[in-house]
């Protein structure tokens, strides 16, 4: 059951307390659009958010009609603090399991929109909604080019003409919701003028450039900022099953205040050999030995949605290195460090360099990470900027033959 509250948001202390102040006015605008990085809980607050709109005992929830329910009992009882979901009443329960009826979900799926994959389509739903019902913790995954589906916001634009069928309004939770069309952003965007609507949209992103200027001007924004540290590693251990500690601190630091990235991680037998691999990656180029960085590099990545993934992890890795090596220089104590258990290679290593000389080496990796959501091949950018992070610039000869794979070949 999804069985979270406003009040028990993750990290998110102001954006809690914003939304059960609009919960307890009773008074909501007709959208909202949580931004923010990834993995840092908008969904789940977004669901919560929904669920304390449809709590029959928040101010405003009074059904539009007075017919008897269907369940005999009409008025809504007293109970629930008056800002959040009370976790009780029949919208509580029904949200709470996915499936009032004015509660409209949408996310991205990851088959194609044509004829043959409707079934498949249909069936990765339903699955995700089992998965989300049966887990608290369960990371959204999907492909690049996963989309919301079209017949999807189709049918919902048909409902829209109509009343809520219990509530007092109908609360459409849109995850992801830049990865829709342009036809779907300007029905979102007709619904979202309509003066007097009886329709909440709460739209999630994580690219907030993506979503359309017209969409973003005509929503509430709330910002979400990236998870403390601690808290990711504190639910890791708590609650994700992460019983080594060692683990759980690298995939904190690793996930940078990312729970989605950090649980996404989280089977990965052995991050402390991933850190290891990627920090003797910059090794080689400090003896500008371009061949033997050229063999490592190549062996270290793949090709595809996995090598990208790969490369990321490795430059991220080096990142958190490099940082350690920052806080070692100036002579920060070992329980401070990422990777304690290195502290007498961090501090050899410190002594050789300046702190400004890391700090170019960081912006290179920075730079880095940002070209790989460009469609450029693994090894060829890992090469790049290990050599250029170990200190060196290439010349044109340098440049080892490259073979053609590709991320997205
Ligand atoms: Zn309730």
């Amino acid at each position: 059951m999804f069985d979270v509250k406003l009040g028990s948001l993750l990290g998110q202390p102001e954006v809690s307390a914003f939304l059960r102040g609009i919960v307890s006015r009773g008074r909501y605008a007709n959208a909202y659009l949580f931004h923010g990085p990834a993995g840092v809980g908008k969904c789940t607050a977004a669901l919560s958010f929904a669920r304390a709109a449809l709590c029959e005992r928040v101010p405003g929830a009074a059904t539009v009609d007075s017919e008897p329910s269907l369940f005999g009992e009409a008025a809504p009882a007293a109970g629930g603090t008056g800002d959040d979901a009370c976790g009780q009443c029949r919208g509580c329960a029904m949200a709470g399991t996915l499936q009032h009826p004015d509660l409209h979900f949408l996310f991205p799926v990851s088959a194609k929109d044509t004829k043959g994959e409707t079934q498949k389509i249909d069936d990765a739903i339903v699955e995700t909604f089992e998965d989300l019902r049966k887990d608290p913790l369960y990371v959204f995954q999907y492909e690049r080019a996963a989309s919301i589906r079209i017949d999807q916001t189709r049918e919902l634009q048909a409902q829209l003409a109509y009343r809520p069928h219990t509530a007092s309004r109908r609360v459409i939770v849109v995850r992801d919701c830049d990865r829709m069309r342009e036809d779907q952003f300007s029905a979102l965007l007709k619904s979202i003028e309509e003066p007097a609507a009886t329709t909440v949209w709460v739209l999630t992103t994580s690219r907030l450039s993506r979503v359309p200027v017209t969409i973003r001007s005509r929503c509430q924004r709330v910002r979400f900022a990236p998870l403390p540290e601690s808290l990711v590693r504190d639910v890791l251990q708590e609650k994700a099953g992460v019983a080594d500690e060692k683990k759980a601190r690298l995939l904190a630091a690793i996930s940078t205040g990312s729970l989605g990235r950090a649980l996404a991680m989280r089977d990965e037998p052995d991050m402390a050999i991933e850190r290891d691999a990627a920090i003797a990656l910059l090794a080689p180029p400090a003896a500008a030995r371009f061949n033997g960085l050229w063999t490592a590099v190549q062996k270290s990545t793949g090709y595809g949605k996995a090598g990208r993934e790969r490369l990321r992890l490795r430059i991220e890795f080096q990142q958190l290195w490099l940082r350690d090596l920052l806080r070692a220089r100036y002579g920060a104590p070992r329980e401070s460090l990422v990777s304690p258990e290195r502290h007498d290679a961090l501090r050899a290593q410190a002594a050789s360099l300046d702190a400004r000389e890391i700090r170019r080496r960081l912006m290179v990796l920075e730079e880095a990470l940002r070209s790989i959501e460009g469609n450029v091949s693994a090894d060829l950018a890992l090469f790049s900027t290990m050599a250029r992070a170990g200190g060196d610039r290439l010349g044109e000869r340098a440049w080892p033959v490259h073979p053609t794979g590709r991320w997205d070949a």
